[in-house]
């Protein structure tokens, strides 16, 4: 079927179907500014929504905002509690060319279709579906329990909406445990309406400084060339989400060009750097080498070659890696690390693990324990690198970055290691109560199993778990793709989809 692309703004919400509640809620809450750390807009709004319908709201320390809906069955006393919850944030992001405020100006919502498959999607920004979905779900239930419409004899339920969960986590970090009082908790922050999650691994940053011996060249500057050598257009990625995806990191591929030159004794290296951000597999890496004059174009091709062994090791994953050498002109600073400074650099970076390092024992297709590298830069007399470790048990987190330690030690070099992130394990039971009646619903009513799986990334639910470990958990959501960026889109027919699961599956947890 040929795809129709063509976008309209969102005029009448009666296109999207049912429920209508959701669809309502969902244009409210896309006029609503939220931000992480200034979700104040939205909790008002969501206070006001309580109030209307006399429910009773707690707000905690960090603002954290939690509506209580007491069961009606007073008869009844042992009341399964069941917490519902979402973020209250989103991520902020807009295309170069639409004029945006954020702070003021409500989503531009549009409507498309692709292959008989409605999407909704903001034009130009980012459309907040994560988590304004889950916000509108609870709101609709709210609204449905008050008018009757449902009803939940056996359960008190509280709906919990988080702040700062996309930046940071705060939000679930400090909650106040007293909101965290129940048997099991629903997250609404899932992305694939086929795929229910139970586990997330835990994951811990750490930066360290390696101190280096800078030289300055004197006589030799005659015959030595300064040249930058370029690694570019790999994929990227999340370093937990995409992690199993055998990406390229384009620090290990610098290292490894750097190396093979070094050992020929052709480089004088003058500087390296490359990424952002710990918890993303970087894009691009550089360095600043001198090379003696005559060797350039040997050492081109040198570099040339080993860059086409590469494209062939990353076939199919990578396909737009481009090394490059080239000339530096007007280079001033004549200095660069002492050999045996080099020599050390150059053996750690390539040895250092990157990757998946173990499968999980209980799904063999699920990275159990990783770490990226990255961001690398180098100053005068150190070098900083960050590494992000992630693992579904704190042992791997450990074992791996004693190995790490092991290996800076065996260099001689000194080095110091600083941590500042982590956050915890949310370890799966493929066999819990909540995931077996997850199971049992969706068949039920779909007549198809769902897959239940654990991701290789961190959760807010890891956090819920650390502070009350009898919680259980189960995150799910409609399909939503393209989150964090101006191409995110919401599947339509999945948000109903997923709401008859969540009304039916508040049956079921009693
Ligand atoms: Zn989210």
């Amino acid at each position: 079927m040929k795809s129709n692309l063509s976008r309209k703004n969102l005029q009448n919400l009666k296109e999207l179907g049912e429920p209508a509640d959701f669809w309502d809620y969902f244009k409210k809450v896309s006029k609503i500014p939220r931000d992480s750390c200034k979700e104040d807009q939205i909790r008002e709004f969501i206070k006001n929504e309580a109030d209307k319908f006399g429910f009773q709201t707690i707000i905690d320390e960090i603002k954290n905002i939690a509506v209580m809906i007491p069961s009606t069955n007073k008869a009844l006393t042992n009341h399964t509690k069941i917490i519902i919850q979402s973020h209250m944030d989103m991520v902020y992001v807009k295309d170069d060319t639409v004029e945006h405020d954020f702070s003021k100006d409500p989503l531009n919502l549009q409507l498309y279709e692709i292959d008989n498959e409605k999407w909704i999607t903001a034009k130009g920004t980012t459309l907040g579906a994560d988590d304004g979905v889950g916000i509108a779900y609870q709101l609709t239930l709210m609204k449905k329990i008050h008018e009757k419409e449902l009803n939940y004899d056996f359960t008190d339920i509280t709906l919990l909406f988080t702040v700062s969960e996309e930046w940071g986590g705060e939000g679930a970090i400090f909650i106040n445990k007293d909101l965290l009082k129940g048997d099991y908790l629903i997250n609404l922050d899932s992305e694939k309406e086929n795929v229910f999650t139970i586990g997330s691994a835990a994951f811990m940053v750490y930066k360290a400084g390696i101190k280096m011996k800078r030289i300055s060249l004197a006589e030799e500057k005659e015959i030595l060339l300064p040249v930058k050598i370029s690694v570019k257009g790999l994929v990227g990625g999340h370093s937990g989400g995409d992690i199993h995806e055998g990406r390229a990191n384009p620090i290990k591929i610098l290292t490894q060009l750097l190396w093979k030159l070094n050992r020929e004794d052709k480089i004088y290296l003058n500087s390296f750097k490359g990424g952002s951000w710990e918890t993303s597999i970087s894009k691009n890496s550089e360095a600043t080498v001198f090379i003696e004059r005559g060797n350039y174009s040997e050492i081109k091709d040198q570099v040339m070659k080993i860059c086409s062994n590469i494209q062939h090791h990353f076939k199919g994953i990578e396909k737009n890696i481009v090394i490059s050498l080239e000339e530096l002109k007007d280079f001033t600073d004549y200095t660069y690390f002492s050999k045996d400074c080099q020599n050390k650099l150059l053996n750690i970076l390539y040895l250092m693990p990157y990757g998946p390092y173990c499968f999980h024992s209980q799904k063999r297709d699920l990275v159990h324990t990783s770490n990226n590298i990255g961001p690398i830069r180098s100053m005068r007399s150190r070098i900083e690198f960050g590494i992000c470790y992630r693992s579904f048990s704190q042992y791997g987190i450990k074992m791996l970055h004693e190995k790490v330690n092991s290996l800076l030690e065996l260099s001689g070099l000194r080095y110091k290691f600083y941590n500042y992130q982590g956050g915890p394990e949310w370890a799966p039971d493929f066999n819990s109560k909540i995931s077996n009646i997850a199971k049992n619903t969706y068949r039920e009513i779909f007549g198809e199993d769902i897959n239940i799986e654990a991701i290789h990334a961190g959760l807010e639910c890891a956090d819920f778990k650390k502070h009350n470990p009898q919680l259980e958990i189960i995150a799910i959501g409609p399909t939503i793709l393209g989150a964090h960026s101006t191409d995110e889109r919401l599947k339509v027919s999945s948000v109903l989809k997923i709401w008859k699961f969540l009304v039916t599956f508040l049956n079921k947890l009693i």
